[in-house]
């Protein structure tokens, strides 16, 4: 039976969770003494590379495999700390050697194996800002980030070097050096590259990190481009701390976890989470470097013994797809907590989770501009299904309302209004590249603004309303996407259901549904009216859809978001806007 709150207690946990009870709003957590996790560097100062891989190349944890590579060919290849911890070092003295500054930025276009660890690593060890880009872009979108990113070197694949860059180089002057290397081992050979296979052979295995701290740039990411044009959020070194502290707590990561993280680094998830957060905290992180496949990923799941998984709902929506009797055939007892980000997760899907891998799925919520997750469902926590969680340790987060007249209300419990968090908070960004006035509007005094709306319940679990520009505001009523999409994703014919409001004389704007259907099931009038039938009786004649659509797949980002404004766009006649980041565009 499905109920409105899936009950936990530290008790059936299968190992003690970091994080010992669901009371964490209270004060016993402080940044400051938890700083004391970290071993700074040997000089003084913070390097998230020498937190991430060094310390522990220089300890017990010497040998320990830091990460498992699954090969596109299907071989697997391991590297400890130390090996890591020597690789690292390696192109972090290509990048001296070439004269490459502290403080230069490097792009990093790689599909997911080891190239892309020792372009993020490496990199921050020589003091770079670094910034990893999706490998599936295309020319238009890299060029943007190449040119407002102020690329000076990029490290990147022959193949997509050939397929994607070389036809820029003349409108980046900034860009220095090109270094290539060959995806199936051979050397790189192109005219205005180098070769890394080469530079990496004849560089030393030692170096000594850039003097950077915690207030030093060190990442450059992007935002998914959801609401519009992406932004570039800069992050500093001192986001080690938020890692590691998100990654001990959040993700509940112990010493012998195997841990995967199936985000793709081209978005911040894949970067803090998929490289930094587990090498922080010292553990074993499967690198998958194949494309999503039903079958094959619960075979990771079983073969690889997985014992955390991070993923989104993307990913989960697919598996759902796929159907429960695959799920059955792979048998995974090992798997302790898998978690969600990057979208709101449908209670459906919390339950998909434990009714089919075993497990609910645990969601959390944070941003490009956090650095790092503020709002979980911890292991140890009750799950109310459909709602984000609670603020972690060391995070004060409230729901306010923002006046025209530069004033801050904070709202009381149930009241739905913006989703603010009090700064600062060691992983925040740090400005938007080109944009400081538009860095400066998200704060209100002590408040950063996230731009999402929500609302807290009695028991301080926060509730997804919406992004502020896709909220519904028909007849008085302020509807949210999420709850019109998440009922209709309780009908079983749909797959996927996307929600936009259209202007309307009367009543402001009305509802209208995009459906897509679960294979096997045909769109018809009949459905259609069942499925406004379905929404009317759960919510509601003002608020369930007026019209509804079916598609045979609904627009995304790359980082598996729906991008509502485009639907919008497109039943309105507007301009479509930003579509950089859109997946498969048409
Ligand atoms: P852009 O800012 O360019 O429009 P984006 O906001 O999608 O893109 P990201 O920083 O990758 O870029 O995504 C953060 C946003 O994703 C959040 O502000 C929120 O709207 C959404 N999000 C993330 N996690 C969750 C979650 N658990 N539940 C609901 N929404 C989530
Ligand atoms: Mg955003």
């Amino acid at each position: 039976m499905r109920s409105a709150i899936i009950e936990k207690t530290a008790k059936d946990l299968p190992v003690a969770p970091n994080w010992p009870d669901s009371a964490f709003a209270e004060a016993r957590f402080t940044w400051q003494a938890a700083a004391s996790a970290l071993s700074g560097l040997p000089g003084g100062g913070l390097n998230l590379a020498h937190e991430a891989v060094d310390r522990h190349a220089a300890g017990p944890r010497a040998q320990h495999p830091a990460l498992r590579f699954l090969e596109r060919n299907g071989s697997r290849r391991e590297l400890s700390y130390l090996q890591l911890s020597r690789q690292t070092n390696r192109f972090a003295n290509v990048l001296k050697q070439l004269g490459v500054a502290p403080g230069e930025r490097l792009f990093v276009l790689c599909n997911r194996g080891l190239e892309l660890y020792l372009g993020v690593l490496g990199g921050l060890k020589n003091g770079c800002v670094v910034s990893p880009l999706f490998s599936a872009f295309g020319p238009e979108p890299l060029e943007t980030r190449l040119r407002l990113g102020e690329c000076s070197v990029l490290l990147t694949s022959e193949a997509l070097y050939r397929k994607k860059v070389a036809g820029l180089r003349d409108k980046l002057p900034l860009l220095k050096h090109v270094l290539l290397y060959d995806e199936t081992g051979g050397h790189a050979r192109l005219d205005g590259t180098l070769d890394l296979g080469d530079l990496l052979a004849a560089a030393s295995e030692d170096f000594a990190i850039a003097a950077t701290t915690a207030d030093t740039p060190s990442l450059l990411h992007f935002t998914s481009g959801t609401t519009g044009t992406p932004k570039g959020a800069l992050h500093v070194h001192g986001a080690a701390l938020t890692h590691y502290i998100t990654g001990k707590y959040a993700l509940d990561l112990h010493p012998d976890d195997i841990y995967w993280c199936s985000a793709d680094p081209g978005w911040v998830t894949g970067t803090s989470y998929g490289i930094l957060a587990p090498l922080l905290l010292g553990v074993t992180s499967v690198v998958d470097c194949g494309d999503f496949d039903a079958e094959r990923w619960y075979g990771i799941l079983e073969k690889e013994r997985i014992t955390v998984w991070y993923t989104a709902p993307t990913a989960i929506r697919m598996l759902m797809k796929a159907g429960p009797e695959l799920a059955r055939r792979h048998f995974h007892p090992q798997l302790r907590f898998v978690a969600s980000v990057g979208e709101p997760l449908n209670p459906e899907a919390v339950w998909w989770g434990k009714e089919v891998l075993g497990l609910p799925i645990h969601d959390n919520w944070w941003q490009t501009e956090t650095g790092g997750i503020m709002i979980a469902n911890i292991p140890v926590m009750p799950i109310k299904p459909g709602s984000m969680g609670k603020p972690l340790p060391g995070v004060e987060a409230a729901i306010v309302q923002h006046g025209e007249d530069g004033s801050l209300t904070l709202l009381d419990d149930e009241q739905v209004g913006e989703l603010a968090l009090k700064q600062p908070w060691p992983g925040m960004f740090r400005t938007y590249l080109g944009q400081e006035e538009r860095y400066r509007r998200c704060f209100v005094g002590d408040w950063y603004l996230s731009g999402d709306l929500a609302r807290r319940d009695a028991d301080g679990y926060y509730w997804f309303i919406g992004r502020s520009d896709d909220v519904i505001k028909s007849a008085g009523h302020l509807i949210g996407p999420f709850e019109v999409e998440s009922t209709l994703m309780e009908h079983s014919a749909v797959a996927e259901a996307a929600v936009i409001g259209k202007p309307d004389p009367l009543l402001g704007e009305t509802v209208k549904a995009f459906v897509s259907l679960k294979r096997g099931r045909e769109a018809s009038e009949a459905l259609h009216d069942e499925l406004i039938g379905h929404a009317r009786k759960r919510l509601g004649a003002a608020v369930a859809p007026k019209e509804l659509e079916f598609l045979a797949s609904l627009p995304r980002t790359r980082s598996g978001k729906l991008m509502r404004r485009l639907l919008k766009a497109r039943e309105l006649g507007l301009p479509e806007g930003d579509t950089s980041t859109l997946e498969n565009p048409l």
